[in-house]
């Protein structure tokens, strides 16, 4: 950062917030039943940051130290004109910036994989739950997995590295995390295996549905020889190099495992919302500093959040820790 520009985010347990992920929308097109209830209201549209708000937002943030953003959502790739998003923010890599990436569900992957990669993007989180498609279209509701997979194959070919993120589900898929970490190997990804966390009324109990990633390890450890990975990213997951393969394991299990004490991220929700962490309610509005013309009021709202964050998360299955959906606030 330049000398006698505004300090680098720090919070009061002094964890470097260096890593933001932006939900473009709160959209998207398919309804995963961990994740959404089915008849879901969505923001109006005047309540959503524009594309150039997001843009400011990005310099701002970039300018406050932050190195990585992930784009998010909702679904990020029913927003329109996010690949002229990704590009005005993409030109910062290199320059402040370090890394560009997406979450999506990849079911518009093949259409938009070469913008993304022109616009600087290197890696992409594309969520698949399963390559069943009867099963995939139950979870999903609406997903169509042709679709998903017609989209990694695109960005396989045009050369983003790739992880898979996996939701473990009790009963659902819990018997297939062993063939999709084959599959991952086979074609060169990684994958990472969530645990279902209590985020928004889904309408139904997700105890039921819970799959402790311990189980699923142990599991996997039958097949593969999992050797412990440095790898870091400053988030909840605990990485593996799966032996023999060029592929690594992500465990996502903030409910058995709690790595609170290493977060370096914050969230932006798709009207502007700054969420200091996902299983609190807390958060503070940035629309209006984005919409007004002092230049200060970006940096103030940053340094409230950092005075803000909490310590840690208290995830219990048995309740709801917000009101909001992950969709709020991108995964
Ligand atoms: N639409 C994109 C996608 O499907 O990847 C991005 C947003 S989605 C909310 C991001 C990730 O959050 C997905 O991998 C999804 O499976 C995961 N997710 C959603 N709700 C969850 C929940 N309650 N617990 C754990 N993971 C969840």
């Amino acid at each position: 950062m330049a000398c006698g520009s505004p300090s680098a985010l720090q919070d009061r347990f002094g964890r470097r917030i260096t890593y933001v992920r932006l939900s473009l929308t709160d959209r998207c097109d398919m309804r995963c039943r961990y994740c959404m209830a089915e008849d879901m209201t969505f923001l109006p549209r005047a309540d959503i940051l524009s594309l150039e708000e997001f843009a400011r937002l990005a310099r701002g943030l970039v300018a406050r130290g932050v190195t990585r953003l992930r784009l998010t959502g909702g679904e990020p790739l029913v927003r329109r004109g996010v690949t002229d998003l990704a590009k005005d923010i993409g030109a910062m890599i290199g320059h402040g910036l370090d890394e560009l990436t997406m979450t999506t569900n990849g079911a518009r992957l093949a259409a938009h994989a070469d913008a993304l990669w022109d616009a600087g993007l290197r890696r992409l989180n594309i969520s698949l739950d399963s390559r069943d498609p009867a099963r995939f279209g139950h979870v999903t509701r609406v997903g169509q997995l042709a679709d998903v997979l017609d989209g990694i194959a695109a960005a396989k070919a045009r050369g983003f590295a790739i992880k898979i993120n996996m939701v473990a589900l009790n009963g659902i898929n819990h018997d297939e995390i062993t063939d999709m970490l084959a599959w991952c190997c086979a074609e060169g990804f990684d994958l990472s295996l969530i645990e279902t966390m209590p985020l928004g009324e889904i309408g139904e109990d997700r105890t039921n549905s819970f799959y402790p990633l311990t189980t699923a390890k142990a599991e996997l450890e039958q097949r593969f020889q999992l050797i412990p990975s440095a790898h870091q990213t400053g988030g909840p997951a605990r990485y593996w190099a799966v032996a023999g393969t060029q592929s690594r394991l992500g465990l996502i299990s903030p409910l058995t495992q709690n790595f609170c004490a290493s977060c370096n991220r914050v969230r932006v929700s798709a009207s502007g919302k700054l969420y200091m962490c996902l299983g609190h309610e807390d958060h503070l509005d940035l629309r209006a500093a984005m919409r007004s013309d002092s230049p200060g009021a970006l940096d103030a709202l940053l340094d409230q959040a950092m005075h803000q964050k909490p310590e840690r998360h208290e995830f219990d299955l048995r309740r709801a820790a917000t009101r909001r959906h992950m969709s709020v606030t991108g995964g």
